[in-house]
């Protein structure tokens, strides 16, 4: 049995069902979760003084590509629309492989770490020269995020018709015996899992209807989560209007992509109507602010999802369309974008804090996660509120509007791997070392 107490926070937010703030008190970890939460508490393993600081459930990112944290900031893309931004990039990502996979996830993983996440998503959906999944998943594993890896697929070439050059599509027959080998080698659908598979087609005008549809029904078969980009911007709808004769929201139904195992990225030009299906499908939302604003997308409709019942969680989305990996700048911005659209009142800094949190593990599956609460998985933030982003602050929990947007010290599974603002687990300094010569490589 490994103990491990959090004493004296200043204030901890749950995120229960009540969404308590209690003040002056301790959370006791016990093998990976969360045992007690309450004042006096006391143990023999190790005890953190979390005095001075404000305690949160670990934040959740619901949609990243990690490896284009090797094309950040890439002259020819930062300027550009969606589809120029794509023409750009992929003769860049043509050239990765293994290597690249694994060390540009790393350094994804770590900043979003360091940003307070410890559940994220990814969306890999491009494997030349030999890469794979497990090239990302070994690397959450070293760093010891929760991780949730989508394969990605897509099999429309430029000379069928699709955006993406002939050579870094797939065939489909060989894009589905991977995802049945991904899923059966690294999927645990336990309570308390550091890893789920879903399947992730790129999005509708990267792949064919027919392998939509069976990415679905494999979904189905397996019992793993369904994950794609859907109505980013105005080309995507106007694409989905030519090519498939309706609405994207429409085609997903049409295909089996609605429902509680699904989430969908952006969904920025969502209307009415499919706001009301994903409410009554139980269909999920990564919520991209920061990408939505660099891709000049448009402002997703949030307060009228979140008000419809929809889920709702945020995603950094790739570091070549944000191009930073800090999903608490993205709770931020999600918070701002609410209030440039529908007025000061819109969205609060907690609700936004729920979105990045507890609302991030709904959308994932997760209600294990997310929340601070006895039985729940000790995955816990710690900020503090002693530095010169709080100081003069009335109010504590409100971190989006005057906090830290890096953590102090973070928890996965009960595990440190973030303490005094550093990771612990792997060698950041040399990782990033090994990730700029990458990028100079790339850049030859
Ligand atoms: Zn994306």
């Amino acid at each position: 049995m490994t103990e491990t107490l959090l004493k004296n926070a200043d204030l901890i937010l749950t995120m229960d069902e009540s969404r308590q703030e209690l003040s002056k008190a301790d959370i006791l970890v016990r093998d990976g979760q969360i045992a007690r939460i309450g004042r006096g508490l006391d143990t023999q393993g190790d005890v953190h003084d979390v005095s001075g600081c404000v305690v949160t459930p670990g934040l959740v990112n619901t949609h990243h590509h990690l490896y284009q944290t090797l094309t950040r900031a890439v002259p020819g893309g930062q300027d550009a629309l969606l589809f120029g931004w794509l023409q750009t990039l992929y003769p860049i990502w043509s050239r990765f492989g293994p290597e690249e996979m694994f060390t540009s996830a790393q350094i994804g993983l770590a900043e979003l770490a360091l940003s307070g996440c410890t559940l994220s998503s990814d969306h890999l959906y491009l494997y030349p020269n030999g890469a794979r999944l497990e090239d990302t998943i070994a690397a959450a594993s070293e760093l010891g995020m929760r991780f949730h890896p989508t394969r990605g697929a897509m099999s429309i070439g430029e000379s069928d018709g699709g955006l993406p050059p002939d050579h870094l599509v797939e065939k489909e027959a060989a894009i589905l015996d991977d995802m049945v080998r991904v899923v059966d080698a690294f999927h645990d659908p336990s309570e308390g899992s550091m890893c789920r598979v879903g399947l992730a087609p790129c999005s509708p005008f990267s792949v064919s209807r027919d392998l939509m549809r069976d990415a679905a029904l494999l979904a189905r078969d397996k019992g793993v989560m369904l994950h794609t980009h859907l109505a980013e911007n105005d080309e995507d709808i106007a694409y989905s209007q030519a090519q498939f004769g309706c609405r994207p929201g429409q085609y997903a139904e049409e295909l089996g992509w609605t429902g509680p195992d699904v989430w969908h990225a952006h969904c920025v030009k969502l209307d009415g109507a499919e706001i009301d299906l994903f409410s009554r499908s139980e269909t999920g939302v990564a919520h991209c602010p920061c990408s939505n604003c660099r891709l000049g997308s448009g402002i997703a409709p949030v307060r009228a999802m979140r008000d419809a019942g929809v889920k709702v969680g945020l995603g950094a989305d790739g570091s070549a369309s944000n191009d930073n990996g800090n999903l608490m700048l993205e709770a931020r911005q999600a918070m701002l974008l609410q209030r440039v659209a529908n007025g000061a009142d819109a969205m609060s800094a907690r609700e936004a804090l729920e979105i990045a949190t507890r609302g991030g593990a709904d959308v994932l599956g997760r209600p294990d996660c997310g929340r601070l609460m006895p039985g729940k998985r000790a995955d816990i933030a710690v900020w503090d509120t002693r530095g010169i982003e709080s100081a003069g602050s009335w109010d504590p929990a409100a971190l989006l509007l005057a906090g830290p947007m890096s953590v102090k010290h973070l928890f996965v599974e009960g595990r440190q791997i973030v303490r005094d603002g550093h990771i612990t687990t792997i060698d950041l300094p040399r990782v990033i070392e090994r990730q700029n010569t990458l990028a100079r490589a790339l850049q030859a």
